[in-house]
């Protein structure tokens, strides 16, 4: 007889009698020694007496022949045939599709550069309390000296010391 008690599963597999034959025989043994084990295999046999007793209940949906009558269902309508056209038509254009992606970004590129700079370009209209000449001031930005750096030379900026 082993000292250990063994877990609730074993005696649960004992009851269903799913062990081989000698370590059944020896949680028998056990069992029959340890007041603990006894006492939880009596309970695990009335609980497994109890399912025994409950009538079989069927299952509602037999998924098998329902997996079974999809399979040998009909295949899928074919496709119209001027859609096959038009796929064929494109089938070596899409072949070729990942040349289109420098093109793409390069397109993508230049366009953005256009908007940006025609932003620069174009006249706000006067807005009360601002000075009417936003673009020229926002344009600063790119003189040798932008506004609120230091002067390289005496003479590279306005009286005040500024740029501006
Ligand atoms: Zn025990």
């Amino acid at each position: 007889m082993t000292r250990i008690c063994p877990p609730a599963d074993t005696l649960s597999a004992l009851v269903d009698d799913a062990l081989p034959p000698d370590v059944r025989d020896a949680l028998l043994a056990h069992s029959a020694a340890c007041p603990h084990c006894a006492a939880q295999l009596a309970e695990l046999r009335a609980l497994h007496d109890a399912f025994q007793d409950l009538p079989p209940m069927p299952v509602g949906a037999d998924l098998g022949a329902r997996v079974i009558a999809r399979l040998h269902a009909e295949p899928a309508p074919p496709r119209a045939r001027w859609l096959e056209v038009l796929v064929g038509l494109f089938k070596p254009v899409l072949a070729w599709r990942g040349a289109f992606v420098p093109l793409v970004g390069t397109t993508g590129a230049l366009g953005l550069g256009v908007l940006l700079g025609g932003m620069l370009l174009t006249e706000e209209p006067a807005m009360p309390g601002r000075s009417p000449n936003v673009t020229l001031a926002a344009m600063s930005l790119f003189d040798p000296v932008p506004p609120g750096n230091l002067c390289p030379r005496a003479d590279a900026c306005g009286t005040t010391g500024n740029s501006r």
